[in-house]
């Protein structure tokens, strides 16, 4: 992938060709929603699921769909293509804005076309099973967020404070506290195993239903791993014997340090172990 070649309003174009307007109120007010959808070998995965995402996050913020499905998948083949992206990890990375006005005002403008800006790029997250196998750490945070996290916005200024801060504590996500219960990652769903069940917080308006969270559900119902949705109270967290962060990008990571301390023995634990195995295997189908 020499030249990044990507998809904005129509055109393919160089990445470093690629301009917006400086009145885009997703730069002026991050008025708009975004969606990321991993790429194995270049067969998009769960792409239906992440466009009817998709369209949830735009009917949540009132902006008309610009696309249908066939658009979409003929925008996501030519740049597999154009990108050479045909063997490999990569993901979409699709940006949707209320588009650039005359001038700056809260208000929604009449009559102004989206932004669309779709990108391909390289996945640097889903690590070796060997990396994997050492185990990762993860802070935990209080969460600050608003109350309709379950819009996928491009509005991400505390997630990336509390990335920020799981980074310089050298972790690698910040668990997001609310009322006592844990809710999901700063960029991730949240697993915990308690008494060999596997248990992530029900969907509501305070988590983003992960496309990813999605699939481990289903793959835990196929074979046979018990699983629950429901709420994790601080202290379930903490007495985890696993516990596991995902998303499209980083795919399941096994966290065994939080704040410092062990989860549980400290090691990876089985059912992640089954879990990564059934989620690649289905990534790869
Ligand atoms: N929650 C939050 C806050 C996220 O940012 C993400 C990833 N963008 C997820 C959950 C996981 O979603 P998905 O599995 O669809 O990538």
């Amino acid at each position: 992938m020499n030249k990044n070649i990507i998809y904005l309003n129509n055109k393919y174009i160089p990445l470093n060709k690629a301009k917006i307007s400086v009145l885009d109120r997703g730069f002026l007010f991050a008025d708009g929603i975004y969606e990321v959808i991993p790429i194995y070998n270049g067969k998009p995965f769960r792409s239906q699921q992440h466009l009817e995402r998709l369209e949830r996050s735009l009917k949540n913020i009132s902006l008309p769909s610009p696309l249908n499905q066939t658009q979409w998948f003929n925008i996501f083949n030519k740049l597999i293509k154009k990108n050479k992206a045909s063997i490999g990890c990569y993901h979409f990375y699709i940006q949707i804005t209320r588009g650039a006005a005359q001038s700056r005002g809260h208000a929604f403008p009449e009559n102004i076309p989206p932004t669309i800006l779709v990108t391909l790029n390289k996945s640097t997250k889903n690590l070796p099973l060997e990396i994997l196998m050492q185990g990762k750490s993860a802070i935990i945070c209080d969460d600050i967020r608003w109350k309709n996290c379950h819009i996928k916005s491009i509005a991400l200024l505390p997630n990336i404070l509390f990335s920020e801060q799981a980074h310089k504590a050298d972790s690698e996500e910040a668990i997001l506290i609310r009322d006592g219960y844990a809710i999901e990652g700063a960029s991730s769903n949240l697993f915990i195993v308690k008494n060999n069940t596997l248990i992530t917080p029900p969907l509501s308006p305070y988590i983003l239903g992960g496309i990813t969270r999605d699939a481990i559900l289903e793959l835990a119902k196929l074979n046979n791993i018990q699983y629950q949705e429901q709420p994790i109270s601080e202290a379930e967290l903490k007495n985890a014997n696993e516990i596991w962060i995902s998303s499209s990008t980083r795919e399941i990571y096994p966290i065994t340090k939080l704040n410092n301390n062990p989860v549980a023995n400290g090691k990876v634990g089985p059912i992640w172990q089954r879990m990564i195995k059934l989620y690649r295997d289905a990534c790869n189908s």
